[in-house]
């Protein structure tokens, strides 16, 4: 039996994450009447909060601004009935019923079903120079941070979408961005290659392949002031520091742009049953029909990036956050109707 002396609040369901999916979960759940629980976590609001401009969510012909789409989202969850929290879920037991959710400030709460909707953190690389540097010109989010340095030289590390975007972001600020990819091919979608490959063309953009970097060099008062890089012509040239053909230069810039992709935030959910795959991604039922958020313990269903490594859209988080809110409701009113089925069977018992 759960020992419930320091429970703060019992609630039918509990929502770690306030990103897309965790905020749409809320609105499904809050329209359920489940009662939902929404912790922030760490980074309240989730990666659209660091976006400037999102224009790919049907519906904002004109874009709308990331913070400003998850605060909408936010009052129209809390309008419905969500409670949303400042707190970070830093353990949940699945080891009995209902579920043990701990926060980081010691808070406990228990809840009947858990969505993790708390999404996935910016890597960093950790090379020398980082931890110093982190904050004084080295970020891992253009967007919040370009403005910053208007006027010096930036290098934005990575070759995907995001590393891209920022890129082209960043031209508003920059005297030149630099690029710096590990590998020849880019693994960002055309659109956003033409665009950058447009800002080439125009003197505000070079590219650096098959190039990494390895050091950060600055102070926390002088800010970056350059970084050590490496190139190999075969690409990935950390794993080829002793080839004759990789070179090593100093390279002056005054801020750096990681744009490397994200880890998902499911320490949490270490000591339960739930399977995460090497990455630490949430495993799901997923395929079609009903169930696809449910994950190996009943009761706690997964959405958004923490799952998702693949497509990682607002749109698709907000998608699997509908979809987890069902599930749960689904799960919640068999609960309902087990308990009122044993209620029925034991007055029946008594009178025997
Ligand atoms: P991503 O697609 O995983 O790309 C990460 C990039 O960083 C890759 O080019 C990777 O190199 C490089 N990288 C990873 N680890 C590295 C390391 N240790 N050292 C050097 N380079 C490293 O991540 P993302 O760009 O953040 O995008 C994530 C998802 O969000 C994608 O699905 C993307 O489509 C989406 N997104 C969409 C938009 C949009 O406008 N619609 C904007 C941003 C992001 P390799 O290529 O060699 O692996």
């Amino acid at each position: 039996m759960t020992d419930t002396s320091d429970i703060v609040e019992h609630r039918p369901l509990i929502i770690a994450g306030t990103g897309a999916a965790g905020l749409t979960a809320a609105i499904y759940a809050a329209r359920s009447n489940n009662e939902p629980l929404v912790f922030e976590g760490d980074e309240p609001g989730g990666q659209l909060t660091l976006t400037s401009e999102v224009e790919n969510f049907p519906g904002f012909p004109e874009g709308i601004n990331g913070a400003e789409f998850i605060n909408n989202a936010k009052q129209q969850a809390t309008r419905f009935g969500a409670d949303v929290q400042n707190g970070v879920v830093e353990r949940v037991d699945d080891s009995e019923r209902p579920f043990r959710v701990e926060l980081s400030n010691g808070d406990v709460y228990t809840a009947d079903a858990v969505i993790a909707a708390s999404g996935a953190s910016a890597r960093t690389l950790g090379i020398p120079g980082e931890d110093e540097l982190m904050g004084f010109g080295l970020s891992t989010c253009a967007t919040c941070d370009g403005a910053f340095f208007r006027g010096e030289d930036m290098l934005v590390v990575g070759g995907g979408d995001a590393a891209m975007e920022e890129a082209s972001f960043l031209t508003k600020f920059a005297d030149t961005v630099y690029i710096a990819h590990r590998r020849e091919e880019f693994r960002a979608e055309d659109y956003w290659i033409d665009r950058v490959m447009d800002h080439v063309d125009e003197g505000n953009i070079e590219i650096m392949r098959n190039t990494e970097v390895t050091e950060l060099h600055g102070t926390a008062e002088a800010g970056v002031e350059s970084v050590t890089l490496v190139r190999n012509p075969e690409g990935h040239p950390t794993d080829k520091l002793d080839d004759p053909d990789t070179e090593e230069w100093e390279f002056e810039v005054g801020a750096v742009f990681y744009a490397i992709g994200h880890t998902p935030n499911t320490g949490y959910l270490a000591d339960t049953g739930v399977e995460l795959d090497d990455d630490g991604y949430l495993q799901t039922v997923g395929g079609t029909g009903g169930g696809q958020t449910e994950t190996g313990v009943p009761g706690l269903f997964g959405a958004g990036d923490v799952v998702d490594y693949h497509y990682q859209q607002a749109v698709t988080a907000a998608g699997m956050g509908s979809k987890a809110a069902i599930d749960a409701d689904d799960y919640l009113e068999d609960l309902k109707r087990e308990a009122a089925a044993q209620a029925e069977e034991e007055p029946a018992a008594a009178d025997d």
